[in-house]
């Protein structure tokens, strides 16, 4: 397995430790468990891949610590329409207002919308892509080894001839790995962009995936991944899949932002389910708290799931929503509450 971890390593350095950490272990753990041998292990090779792991893993400790003297809070909801982004957007600049140095970061990179109420200025856009397969059919032999490594069926061998499907790779490199004739190089293939500005006070980022493209993780793995700022502010997608729990697995707290009806019950449900199986810390802030009825509440409270902050429903904040603009801007009184909520969970860290 030498072999493996030293391109695991190179990429370490190259994308952060933390990252590939991750995936390394995983290809690794894929690799075992199919039980291919690449390379024969050596007792040198199993030492120089130990040492690997272990340089690896530290630089992820080591990345870990120095990004805990920020505050990094993910907002999430186990469905769309709750008014995540409005939370979000309202509380980057209510903090920022107050004299804090944030850094707001759409990770809803399918739809950003934090743009509409930040309207920041963009000073800069990069490409964000990921390694995809390129067989040279000149020295495959058709083994097929490279499609039974692959686990999301981005590569598949049907009578001896290797077939890609790009868009359903997330660039793991296995099928490189495990390829015994190399036969298979990586080439970059571009999924999307993040854009970066500044909105007013608040640092900007988004992330927007290329229309078609079906892998989001790779863009919120790079837009989590070196924000800038005291507190930091992640706008998550909505939902409960991967591209949620790669916004959430980056953050230090996570705000569930719901709403008493049945529908926000049942997401809610959910989103607590992935919150616990991530033994990450949370809380819930109920939107238009004064209309469906108490099941939201009832939940949390058995629950023992603390609700720092209930926003009513208010014909003044639904029309400045409508506007596009900042309902901290527009409605008197709206940022006492965002405050508080950033105080909560400021206590709620030092715990
Ligand atoms: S693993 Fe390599 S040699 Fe085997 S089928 Fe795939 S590309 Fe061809
Ligand atoms: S095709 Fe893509 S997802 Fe499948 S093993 Fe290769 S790099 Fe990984």
């Amino acid at each position: 397995m030498g072999a493996e971890w030293a391109v695991a390593k190179a990429r370490a350095q190259a994308v952060g430790a933390e990252w590939v950490a991750d995936k390394a272990q995983a290809v690794a753990d894929v690799v075992w468990a199919k039980a291919v041998v690449v390379v024969a292990a050596s007792a040198l090779a199993m030492v120089a891949a130990v040492d690997a792991v272990v340089e690896v893993e530290a630089a992820a400790v080591g990345a870990s610590r120095s990004r805990s003297q920020s505050i990094r809070v993910t907002i999430a909801s186990g469905k769309g329409g709750t008014g995540k982004t409005t939370v979000a957007a309202n509380l980057a600049y209510t903090l920022a207002q107050n004299g804090a140095e944030v850094h707001f970061v759409d990770c809803d990179v399918e739809e950003p919308n934090g743009y509409i109420f930040l309207k920041p200025d963009i000073e800069r856009t990069r490409t964000v892509g990921i390694l995809t397969p390129k067989v040279d059919r000149e020295l495959c032999t058709g083994c097929g080894k490279c499609g039974e490594i692959c686990q999301y069926g981005a590569i598949v061998v049907v009578k001896k001839t290797v077939l890609t499907f790009p868009t359903l790779c997330n660039g793991c490199g296995g099928c490189a790995l495990v390829c015994p004739e190399d036969a298979i190089t990586e080439i970059p293939r571009e999924i999307g962009v993040i854009e970066e500005g500044m909105a007013g006070k608040v640092r900007f980022s988004q992330g927007v995936l290329n229309v078609g493209e079906a892998r989001a993780v790779p863009i919120i793995r790079e837009l989590t991944r070196k924000p800038l700022g005291k507190t930091v502010i992640f706008d998550a997608p909505p939902g409960t899949s991967c591209p949620v729990v790669e916004s959430v697995r980056s953050s230090d707290y996570t705000v569930l932002v719901t709403e008493p009806t049945p529908f926000g019950l049942n997401d809610l449900e959910l989103a607590v389910g992935m919150m616990r199986e991530l033994k990450k810390p949370f809380a819930v802030v109920i939107n238009r708290a004064d209309t469906g009825d108490d099941r939201v509440k009832d939940y949390c409270a058995e629950q023992g799931i603390q609700v720092p902050l209930e926003i009513p429903d208010s014909r003044e904040i639904a029309e400045a929503y409508s506007r596009g603009e900042l309902i901290a801007e527009a409605v008197p009184g709206y940022s006492e509450g965002l405050m508080k909520l950033h105080e909560f969970i400021s206590q709620e860290l030092q715990r």
